[in-house]
């Protein structure tokens, strides 16, 4: 059997992410694991994804402006090219922001199955294991089909190193033009490139409608620096347009697991809660010693946010 995994990479290094990814993959001991990366193979690079044993790295060249490299349309037509070429029966991707934009449409060009959110997979079985309805549901699927593709859950899985060598394919795809689809502008920092992104973070300072304003979220980010924390944010922040839906957290934003969950103005609605339940310690601010997320909280603070997080920022120096 043949695996490719998209590999995310974050300034340069590849996201810590995909090695638990990577061990998942290799439950299957005779599969071959091909990474597939889209942003540049340096030394680096290939090292790390050798730690976690990685038979072979495609290096996929892309046409260098990055209007058309960071196309969707054209990361997932490359994709599908190099899965034909490597004859690949499965393709895993991480289910970030990032990925539920690629993923799918790979899936789609190829016609394959698709089943994204996975908390563990047996490829050997065809059988993957996924939450729906808000994590009130545990499904178990077996694919069928030829060629498979998977969105596994950031941190679903604790990385396993098994240090080896990969062979290095350069791969050229930079005749790609993009088709229907013109990328207009683009975030690659989803707000600021300087902290780490939501599947990456060990703390998550996040942010609801409590928080009030755009500018509010400013308070967030200024906490989240102090803590080498990413900055979350309910869908109603997203939704009013206060912070980008990279930063989503929840049922239709990215599911998470840092060591801590800092809940700032957030009521705890079931769809929130499905993306954050798995926190190590949950600390809620709310005015509202009632609302849901002060009764899933591992400590709760029953004060305005505007009070907590000023104090919280001149503590932290
Ligand atoms: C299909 C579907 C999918 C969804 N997916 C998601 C998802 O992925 N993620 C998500 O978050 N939501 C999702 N939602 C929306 C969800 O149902 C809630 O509407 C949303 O989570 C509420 O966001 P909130 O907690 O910020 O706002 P609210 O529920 O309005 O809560 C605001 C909280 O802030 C507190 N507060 C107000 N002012 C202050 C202050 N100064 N200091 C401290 N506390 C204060 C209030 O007491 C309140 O508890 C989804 C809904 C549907 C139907």
């Amino acid at each position: 059997m043949k695996i490719g995994i998209i590999v995310e990479m974050e300034n340069g290094t590849v996201k810590d992410t995909n090695f638990g990814m990577i061990t998942l993959a290799r439950k299957n001991e005779t599969a071959t694991l091909t990474a597939l990366v889209l942003d540049g193979v340096d030394a680096a690079c290939k090292t790390a994804l050798e730690q976690y044993g990685i038979n072979s790295v495609a290096d996929i060249r892309l046409p260098q402006a990055d209007a058309v490299r960071l196309n969707p349309d054209v990361r997932a037509r490359a994709l599908v090219n190099i899965a034909k070429t490597l004859k690949l029966n499965s393709i895993l991707g991480l289910s970030t922001a990032e990925g539920k934009d690629l993923i799918p449409r790979v899936a789609a060009l190829i016609d394959a199955p698709l089943v994204m959110d996975c908390m563990n997979v047996d490829l050997s079985k065809g059988m993957v294991w996924t939450s729906q309805y808000s994590g009130k549901v545990l499904a178990d699927i077996k694919l069928t089909a030829d060629v498979t593709v998977m969105g596994i859950q950031p941190n679903a899985v604790a990385p396993s190193p098994a240090p080896g060598t990969a062979e290095l394919l350069t791969m050229d795809q930079t005749t790609i033009v993009p088709s229907g689809l013109e990328l207009v502008s683009w975030d690659q920092g989803a707000g600021n490139a300087e902290l780490p992104s939501l599947s990456e973070a060990d703390i998550i300072v996040a942010g609801g409608r409590g928080v009030q304003g755009k500018e509010n979220f400013q308070l967030l980010f200024d906490c989240a620096k102090k803590l080498n924390a990413a900055v979350g944010a309910s869908r109603v922040a997203v939704d009013e347009n206060w912070i980008p839906y990279a930063h989503q957290v929840g049922q239709t934003g990215e599911k998470v697991s840092p060591a801590i969950y800092l809940a700032l103005g957030i009521s705890g609605s079931v769809q929130h809660f499905a993306g954050m339940k798995t926190s190590g310690t949950i600390i809620a601010v709310n005015t509202d010693e009632n609302a849901a997320m002060m009764a899933n909280a591992d400590y709760y603070v029953n004060a305005d946010l505007f009070d907590v997080l000023p104090e919280l920022i001149r503590q932290l120096g």
